[in-house]
């Protein structure tokens, strides 16, 4: 059968966008050059987050993402049965730290605060006490109930497999080689479809080229280091108040922050670097002690224990650190879904959602405008 969409890219987003159209009772196709998931979200700590997020069109799509993610994973549950829906959703919390600027992270959590966020204020003792491990070192915290965990790869293929219980496609080692009146020209073959998503991570810059309609999304590179068996829990997620600053930075010279969270396997989880160098995937001793360093610095029960590996990932980056949502008025059919960075995953369902209305003509989940793809600093020639 036909089908009316080509999800070009499997991660997270294209997942969530083929789920939600499928819902939707669109006819779906998702393709990727590689192995489902296996791309930048492979690498994702899997964070669904409001706590980094200063009030903003991104801070309004993860509200909605975090609003949706409990009542799509329940679809997936009745779907697919709770055993294949599993990917380890936790509600755990948020909990940003400050070992000094004290002042800088109340400001910034009023600022949320007043854009419907909640976050609490709380004194290094209640911090202490949410987190028994943490330094005593800590001047200020705050508390934010509603940021959440999933495991990545889980939560991708559960939304792909969905698509394939609603009877779309999902195929591997297919790679989208450009677009032509009808379809998209693939590795394997010519496939018609009256619509194609760019959801190529931090490659949709360079497939965006192919098909004459280039965006400006780069990759910004990410190390993680994960530690063996801990002999404590880290009950939230806790990361260092100056993360935010990271996050919102476009500098290209390395960065790094602080974030330490358990996973549901008993490791713990230390990000993250952020750099932009291209596709060098180059494993820097430096940075790897940098991240090291400074979650010892926070959780100091961490110095003894052993780290058993570290991975890294590409973040699909754009200048102005917003996602690139909606149909590209330079080629027809073509849309693009795309440019999350470091938040794709928390991201992915208001994206899906997002992605569904603005292809059915519903009501958009948020205002589209501010992700529209003919903006001057993702298409800059427009
Ligand atoms: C170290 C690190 C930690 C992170 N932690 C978090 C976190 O805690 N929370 C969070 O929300 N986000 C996090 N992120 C960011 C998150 O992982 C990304 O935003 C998200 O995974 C992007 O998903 P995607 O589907 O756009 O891209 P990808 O997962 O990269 O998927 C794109 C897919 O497109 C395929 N593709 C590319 N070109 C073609 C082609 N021509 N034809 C066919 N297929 C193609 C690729 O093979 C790939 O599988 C982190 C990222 C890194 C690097």
């Amino acid at each position: 059968m036909q089908p009316d969409v080509v999800v070009v890219g499997a991660g997270i987003i294209g997942a969530a966008c083929a789920e939600a159209l499928s819902a939707a009772g669109v006819r779906v196709t998702v393709i990727d050059r590689g192995t489902p998931a296996g791309g930048t979200t492979a690498a994702g700590e899997g964070n669904v987050l409001l706590s980094d997020k200063p009030p903003g069109p991104e801070l309004a799509l993860a509200q909605a993402s975090v609003a949706r993610w409990p009542k799509l994973l329940a679809t997936l549950r009745d779907l697919l049965g709770s055993e294949q829906a599993e990917v380890e959703w936790d509600a755990k919390g948020g909990l940003v730290v400050a070992l000094e600027h004290a002042e800088a992270l109340a400001e910034f959590a009023d600022h949320q605060r007043s854009a419907g966020v909640r976050a609490d204020l709380i004194t290094a003792s209640d911090a202490l006490e949410l987190e028994p491990n943490l330094t005593p070192d800590v001047t200020a915290a705050v508390h934010y109930p509603d940021d959440a965990q999933l495991q990545p790869v889980l939560a991708a293929t559960t939304l792909l497999a969905a698509v394939k219980r609603r009877g779309g496609e999902v195929r591997g080692d297919v790679a989208a080689l450009g677009i032509r009146p009808g379809g998209l020209r693939t590795s394997e073959g010519f496939l018609n479809c009256g619509a194609v998503i760019n959801a190529c991570g931090p490659w949709a810059g360079q497939f965006s080229e192919r098909v004459g309609a280039p965006i400006n999304i780069q990759p910004r590179r990410g190390v993680v280091l994960v530690t063996s068996h801990t002999p404590f829990t880290v009950r939230h997620k806790v990361y260092d108040a100056d993360y935010v600053g990271a996050v919102e930075s476009g500098a290209a010279d390395l960065q790094t922050s602080t974030v330490v969270e358990s996973t549901r396997a008993g490791t713990i989880l230390i990000g993250s670097s952020r750099e932009r160098v291209g596709f060098d995937d180059t494993m820097r001793v430096p940075v790897l002690r940098e991240l090291a360093r400074k979650a010892v610095r926070l959780f100091p029960g961490l110095a003894r224990v052993p780290v058993m590996r570290a991975y890294g990932g590409f973040r699909p980056y754009a200048p102005d650190h917003l996602p690139v949502i909606g149909p590209d008025p330079r080629v027809p059919g073509l849309w693009h879904a795309t440019g999350h960075e470091g938040a794709g995953i928390g991201l992915a369902a208001g994206t899906g959602q997002l992605i569904a209305d603005l292809f059915l003509g519903r009501p958009p989940v948020v205002d589209p405008l501010p992700f529209r793809v003919d903006r001057p600093e993702v298409t800059p020639c427009t």
